[in-house]
């Protein structure tokens, strides 16, 4: 069951109509609202003294229209949003209805109220969260355009400003306005801070989630490739120089290819999952390991001394060869990894790449000699041919 946060939050990933679609739904109830207020205004006694009756008997009117014309707009989405659901030209359609029709909405009342401010603003910020940013920019401009044309219009005298208001003599009438200024804006604010904040929440959660994955092998849960390659660089970076020694390990499990072809890759693939389990729980916490390539796995040992390292991996070596595999028949069977292991006590000038050369090279050692097994390095710098100096 979703929650309603995470329906909210889904609106992201609607097709290009269906979005469309959100300003279209947000726009009627809005105009509803208008238009009650409206009546409202028509059916008190004092009305007279609050607004221009011929004016808001025409709003009323205007704001019929708009409602009908957001629900034509409406069906047009639901037509559109089964056989073109990607069209684009339906968002503009629906948002410029939404900017320009609220204008003009704003200008009964008066284009420099609060109401006014709280639209032109919000309109965007929502536009941007859930539109096309193109088309958020043109509604966004051709709305401001017909609002500073209507208001210069005003200035000149060749409009009357907020055509509805009578000029507020009492008390009562003061406040009638304040209140009805608060109506306008309040479902403007509502919907636009909810679905910021909600959205912009979500994408952070998301966000989260992106870097745990990029730095995470599908298969095993472990560190991938890149992620142990970036621990092992800031790693060295705090150990060349003077800092503590680290150790590199490379390990690989010896006849992969054979448990492939015997049991099948699903196994395979089950095997690669209990290894990097075993290396995990077998290592301390400040170490890390990380799958390297196919059944090759890094292991990276901090502040560790080149015996610490020694007897640590010779651990691994044997948590792993004592690893029981059931293959889908039923039938059990061990596996076994030969490591390859550098430290840079002596040499702590040495680069990553080099320290992961040397450990590639014990590892092929370790393979030459019968695998199984671990076969340790001191590292050490390359001496410069003379010659070639
Ligand atoms: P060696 O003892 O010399 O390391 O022999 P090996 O058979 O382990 O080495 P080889 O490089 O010949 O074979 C490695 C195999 O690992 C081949 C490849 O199909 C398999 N492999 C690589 N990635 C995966 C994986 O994600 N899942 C499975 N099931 N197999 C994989
Ligand atoms: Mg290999
Ligand atoms: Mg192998």
């Amino acid at each position: 069951m979703k929650t309603w946060r995470q329906r909210l939050a889904a609106i992201l990933e609607w097709s290009p109509v269906d979005k469309g679609m959100v300003s279209v739904a947000m726009i009627i109830p809005i105009y509803i609202q208008y238009l009650i207020w409206g009546l409202y205004a028509l059916q008190r006694p004092d009305r007279e003294q609050l607004v221009d009756v011929a004016v808001m008997d025409r709003l009323v009117v205007i704001m019929i229209g708009f409602i009908a014309g957001a629900v034509l707009i409406g069906l047009l989405g639901f037509l559109l949003r089964r056989r073109h659901p990607h069209l684009l030209l339906f968002q503009y359609v629906s948002s410029l209805y939404y900017g320009l029709t609220l204008v003009v909405a704003g200008y009964f009342v008066g284009t420099m109220s609060m109401a006014a401010g709280v639209v032109l603003m919000g309109g965007p910020l929502f536009g941007f969260v859930l539109l096309d940013r193109r088309l958020v920019w043109v509604a966004f401009l051709a709305a401001l355009a017909l609002l500073v044309a209507l208001t210069y219009a005003t200035a000149f005298g060749l409009l009357p400003y907020a055509p509805i208001m009578r000029p507020a003599l009492d008390a009562s009438s003061n406040l009638f306005w304040i209140n009805s200024y608060y109506f306008f804006a309040a479902p403007h604010l509502i919907v636009i801070l909810v679905l910021v904040d909600q959205t912009l929440s979500w994408w952070r959660k998301r966000e989260d989630m992106i870097r745990v994955l990029s730095r995470t092998d599908v298969l095993t849960g472990i560190h991938n490739r890149r992620s142990i390659l970036d621990l092992l660089e800031r790693e060295w970076a705090r150990t060349h120089r003077h800092g503590p020694p680290m150790c590199v390990v490379l390990l690989d499990l010896d006849h992969f290819k054979k448990i492939n072809d015997s049991w099948g890759h699903p196994v395979g693939d089950r095997v690669l999952q209990q290894a990097a389990a075993m290396l995990g729980s077998s290592i301390r916490q400040c170490d890390a390991v990380g799958r390297y390539g196919g059944e090759e796995f890094m292991l990276l040992l901090p502040h560790t001394t080149l015996a610490g390292a020694e007897s640590l991996v010779e651990r691994c070596r044997e948590n792993l060869a004592g690893i029981s595999i059931r293959s889908d028949s039923g039938e059990t069977f061990s596996i076994s990894a030969s490591f390859g292991l550098v430290c840079n006590e002596q040499c702590l000038g040495l680069s990553a790449e080099a320290l992961i050369k040397a450990a590639d090279d014990a590892l092929y050692r370790a393979k030459a000699a019968g695998r199984n097994c671990v076969v340790a390095v001191a590292a050490t710098e390359k001496k410069q041919d003379p010659l070639l100096a």
